[in-house]
């Protein structure tokens, strides 16, 4: 029983197998976090449309019995005394495993880091997942024969590296005395200015990489993909990323049955599902933010740490010139929360004009990840219909500009807008 939170009297609980894929009941019980700012634009059209997905797909035989759960600004409201983040909002997530959340507000000061890190760390959501897909009449950087040939999804790690915020800062106490350990103890000579250097450490674990590639290689035989890079910068740093792309190989030939191509480190394996033949490979991460432009038809599933991820995430988001549509989910064992990848754009909040995508196609993955795969298709056909018939909110409609006028060198081109 919860203090604020209502839980719908029609509907059951989602649960978790052994095995970490979830058992789904044809009414589930989904809490959603309305989230801040433009949440109130986007959440609501995120639900009417996944319900209307669903009702299409199913008729009555199953809909989703929506719980509200309450986080950010909405929560603070509620339950006062600087609570953002309740502890019931927390258990709801977990216990009633898959559910969807709109932006939220970072606050600042109060000594909250971020809501989403917060999220994603207590209820160990250790894989971001992105897909990077294409609709065509979206504006790219790319020729549009580029973009289509873009379609991967991304599971960065969540947890570890650099990113887990073990640093100290320059000349304070804390930093002096791990110099001093280093130097004293470890007899690091490297480092270049002792006297004012500020410390980061990065911790990256056998088991951490693991659970993360073994989630991106079940994701490829279930999703029949062709293959899984694991992209790294193992040639510089060798007992952390290198190590990464080590025990991804195990991963593959332990558990997935994987035999080297030649003599390796690349190898193979045959998807039980289907027969078709599953790559994995390695790449370094420099040479694989080339690649995705020159050839991005030869990636498909990324596993990669969390500070290369966050990077090429957003890169291959530009690339489809989806940042603003791009779709995201935190995903642990069992346990999953989706969510729009964008901010709360305080400044367009309640004004209807926000792009609805990124929170629609993360309903989208939330389907899917259920296996509600009829209306999670009706999703894609949905939106890909809008785009392709230049129903777009302004973000796209300003970016779609075509150049009228021949000009002089020196003049600007004139561009209008074609929507
Ligand atoms: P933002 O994503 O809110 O805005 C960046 C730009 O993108 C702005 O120009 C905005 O108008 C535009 N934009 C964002 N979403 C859009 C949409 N759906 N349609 C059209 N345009 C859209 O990022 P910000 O300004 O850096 O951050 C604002 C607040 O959001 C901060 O409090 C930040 O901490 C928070 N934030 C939350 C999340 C999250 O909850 N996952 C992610 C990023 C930022």
């Amino acid at each position: 029983v919860y203090d604020k939170i209502q839980i719908p009297a029609k509907g059951e609980r989602i649960t978790v197998n052994p095995d970490f894929s979830v058992n789904v009941p044809d009414h589930p019980l989904v809490p959603f976090v309305e989230g801040d700012g433009i949440g109130i634009d986007v959440t609501p059209v995120m639900r009417r449309v996944t319900d209307a997905a669903v009702r299409k797909a199913y008729g009555d035989k199953r809909s989703i019995a929506w719980m509200e759960v309450y986080a950010g600004e909405k929560a603070l409201k509620l339950y006062g005394s600087n609570t953002w983040l309740p502890d019931e909002t927390l258990d709801a997530l977990r216990r009633y495993v898959v559910s969807i959340k709109g932006p939220l507000t970072t606050p600042v000061g109060g000594g909250i880091r971020s809501l989403n890190v917060t999220m994603r760390q207590v209820l160990d959501l250790y894989a971001c997942v992105r897909p990077i897909r294409f609709f065509p009449g979206t504006p790219t950087p790319l020729k549009e024969s580029e973009s289509e040939l873009t379609d991967m999804v991304v599971f960065r790690e969540n947890t570890e590296d650099i990113y887990a915020g073990i640093e100290w800062p320059a000349d304070s106490a804390e930093v002096k005395k791990v110099i001093n350990f280093l130097q004293r103890e470890m007899g690091v000579t490297q480092i270049r200015f002792p006297a004012s250097s500020a410390i980061g450490i990065k911790p990256v674990s056998r088991e951490g990489s693991e659970r993360l590639i073994r989630k991106a290689l079940k994701y490829a035989v279930e999703n029949d993909r062709r293959s899984v890079s694991l992209v790294h910068k193992g040639n510089i740093m060798k007992y952390t990323e290198g190590a990464f792309r080590n025990w991804g190989y195990d991963v593959a030939r332990h558990e997935f049955g994987a035999q080297p191509i030649g003599d390796g480190p690349w190898c193979r394996f045959r998807n039980p599902r289907t027969g078709q033949e599953i790559v994995v490979k390695d790449v370094i991460a420099d040479n694989f933010l080339q690649q995705i432009l020159l050839r991005p038809e030869d990636y498909d599933v990324i596993a990669t740490l969390n500070l290369n991820g966050d990077y090429i995430s957003d890169a291959l988001a530009a690339q489809v010139g989806g940042i603003g549509i791009a779709p995201g989910g935190n995903i642990g064992d069992g346990v999953a929360v989706f969510e729009a990848t964008h901010g709360t754009a305080p400044k367009y909040a309640g004004k209807n004009q926000v792009n609805p995508g990124s929170m629609i196609l993360s309903a989208e993955m939330m389907l899917r990840y259920m296996g509600w795969t009829e209306a999670a298709d009706l999703i894609i056909r949905g939106v890909a219909g809008a785009i392709a018939a230049r129903t777009v909110t302004y973000d796209l409609a300003r970016a779609r500009t075509a150049i009228t006028a021949p000009h002089k060198p020196g003049e600007h081109p004139k561009a209008t807008e074609e929507v």
